[in-house]
C-alpha cells in the first residue's frame, strides 16, 4: 500500500528547497533591518479566536477552515496567523512591558480551498504585525518595505494597491449608503452575497464573482464617506508615500477578505508568473480594534501577509543550488572508518562534506561524485591506509596527486575556500 500526500498539501523536496531558503532569508534580512523579531504560535488555536478575529460572515470562517473536536475542545488548524499573534500579545500582555511591537513570523497555513496553481490547503505565509502606533507614518514604511523585499527579490511589473476603510464611525455610515445601493439591485446579486447583504455587505464588494462585480461596479465610495479623521489619516498615507518616492493606485474594491480591518489596506500584485486570479503576493492592513476585541487593551495595529508559493512562482529563475560537497570514496570498512573520520573534521572547518559508505566499487562511487558535481574526491584503498596515505581527486582536471592523511584536512579546506573566492 502506498501513500500520497493530502489533496492541495505539497512536499518541498531538498532539490526544491533553495528558492525558499533564498526567499526566507531575503525576507527575515529585510524585516529585520525595520526592527521586527520572530514570533512562533502553534499550529492549532482554538476555534472560537478565529471566528471572533477573522468575522463570522468570512470565507476563511465559512468555507475554509480546518476544524475538529478534541475531548470537547473545538480547535482549528490556522488559516492565517494575525488572530494568534495578538492572542499572544494579549495573553503575555506584551503592551504593558513595551509601547511599540514588531513582530513578524514565517509559518505554514491551513485553508481548505479548491487547489490550483497559487492556492494550496497547506501554504506558508510570511508577514509582519506592528503593535502600538496608529499612525499612517508606519503604515507608509511598512509598505515601502515590502516593496524593497520584492524589488531585491527580482519580481517585476509590481502593482501596489492601497485604500482606507476607515474607523467604525465611517464604516457603519458606508454601511448604510452601500445597503441603500444594493438593496433594489439584490436579485442581481449571487445567492451567497444576497445571504450576506444584511449581515456584512462588504463582503460582497470583494466577491470574485462577475455577477456581484457587474452590481458593486457604480456602488458607493468608501472613500466619500470617510469622517474627518479617517479622511487625515488617509491624505497623510499617501504624503508619506509620495515622500517615499512610491507609485501606487487608488483601488475602491479593495476591502480585503477578513473583518478586522481598519483605516489602510493595501495589496502588491504582480503579473509575473502567470498568477491569474492568483496575483496578489501580499494583502494587508490596519486593525486598530483587534487586540481590544480579542480582550486587551486599546491598541493600534497594522499588518501583513504574503503567500510564500505565490512569491516563488513570480521570482526570476536563478540556480539555487549548493556548491557541490568535497567527495570521500573510501574502499572497504577500516578506509569507511577513516573517511567518517577525516570528513568529520573537515565538516568541523566548514567545509560541505559527504562520504559514500555504500560499500561500493570505486568506479560506482566516482560516477557517483560525477552526478553530485563533484570536483575534489578522496579515494582511500585499504594498503593507503596504512601507508597513512589517500589520493586526491581532481575531477575537473582529471587529475590525482598523493597526500599525506595528516595534511588532508588543511589541503581540502584551503582548496574549497580559494575555489569559493574565486
Ligand atoms: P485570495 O483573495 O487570493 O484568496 P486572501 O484574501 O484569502 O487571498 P489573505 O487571507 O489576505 O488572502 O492572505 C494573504 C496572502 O496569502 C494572499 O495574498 C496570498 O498571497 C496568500 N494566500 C492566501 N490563500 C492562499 C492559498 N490558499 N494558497 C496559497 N497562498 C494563499
Ligand atoms: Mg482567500
Amino acid at each position: 500500500m502506498q501513500f500520497r500526500a493530502v489533496k492541495g498539501m505539497n512536499d518541498i523536496l531538498p532539490d526544491a528547497v533553495g528558492r525558499w531558503h533564498r526567499l526566507e532569508a531575503a525576507f527575515r534580512r529585510v524585516v529585520e533591518s525595520y526592527g521586527f523579531g520572530e514570533l512562533r504560535t502553534p499550529v492549532v488555536e482554538p476555534t472560537e479566536l478565529f471566528v471572533r478575529s477573522i468575522g463570522e460572515v468570512t470565507d476563511v470562517v465559512q468555507k475554509e477552515m480546518y476544524s475538529f473536536e478534541h475531548h470537547k475542545d473545538r480547535l482549528t488548524l490556522r488559516p492565517e496567523l494575525t488572530a494568534s499573534a495578538v492572542r499572544a500579545y494579549v495573553q503575555h500582555k506584551v503592551n504593558s512591558k513595551e509601547p511599540v511591537s514588531r513582530w513578524y513570523y514565517i509559518a505554514p497555513m491551513y485553508r481548505a480551498e479548491r487547489p490550483q496553481r497559487g492556492r494550496y490547503r497547506q501554504f506558508y505565509q510570511a508577514g509582519c504585525e506592528l503593535y502600538g502606533d496608529a499612525g499612517p507614518a508606519s503604515d507608509a514604511e511598512m509598505i515601502d518595505m515590502l516593496v524593497s523585499l520584492y524589488t531585491e527579490l527580482g519580481i517585476p511589473d509590481l502593482k501596489v494597491c492601497i485604500h482606507s476603510l476607515g474607523g467604525p464611525g465611517s464604516r457603519a455610515k458606508y454601511r448604510e449608503a452601500l445597503l441603500e445601493y444594493l438593496r433594489p439591485r439584490k436579485d442581481e446579486l449571487t445567492e451567497l452575497s444576497q445571504e450576506r447583504m444584511e449581515k456584512n455587505p462588504l463582503r460582497i464588494l470583494d466577491s470574485k464573482s462577475e455577477k456581484d462585480q457587474a452590481v458593486v461596479e457604480n456602488a458607493p465610495r468608501i472613500l466619500d464617506c470617510l469622517e474627518e479623521e479617517d479622511l487625515a489619516h488617509w491624505d497623510e498615507l499617501k504624503r508619506h508615500l509620495d515622500a517615499l518616492g512610491m507609485q501606487y493606485e487608488v483601488d475602491p474594491k479593495l476591502v480585503r477578505g477578513l473583518d478586522y480591518y481598519t483605516r489602510t489596506l493595501f495589496e502588491i500584485k504582480s503579473d509575473a508568473g502567470n498568477l491569474g486570479a492568483q496575483n496578489t503576493l501580499v494583502g494587508g492592513g490596519r486593525y486598530d480594534g483587534l487586540v481590544k476585541r480579542l480582550g486587551g487593551a486599546d491598541v493600534p495595529a497594522i499588518g501583513f501577509a504574503m503567500g510564500l508559493e505565490r512569491i516563488l512562482l513570480a521570482m526570476p529563475e536563478t540556480d539555487d543550488t549548493p556548491s557541490p560537497p568535497c567527495f570521500f570514496a573510501p574502499l572497504g570498512e577500516a578506509a569507511i572508518s577513516a573517511a567518517l573520520v577525516h570528513a568529520k573534521q573537515l565538516r568541523l572547518a566548514g567545509v560541505r562534506t559527504e562520504v559514500d559508505s555504500r560499500g561500493n566499487s570505486l568506479k560506482s562511487m566516482l560516477r557517483r561524485a560525477n552526478g553530485l558535481g563533484v570536483r575534489h574526491c578522496v579515494v582511500i584503498g585499504e594498503s593507503e591506509l596504512e601507508e597513512g596515505r589517500a589520493q586526491l581527486k581532481d575531477l575537473a582536471k582529471s587529475e590525482t596527486v598523493e597526500v599525506k592523511l595528516s595534511a588532508l584536512v588543511a589541503r581540502l579546506q584551503s582548496l574549497m575556500t580559494s575555489e569559493d573566492e574565486a
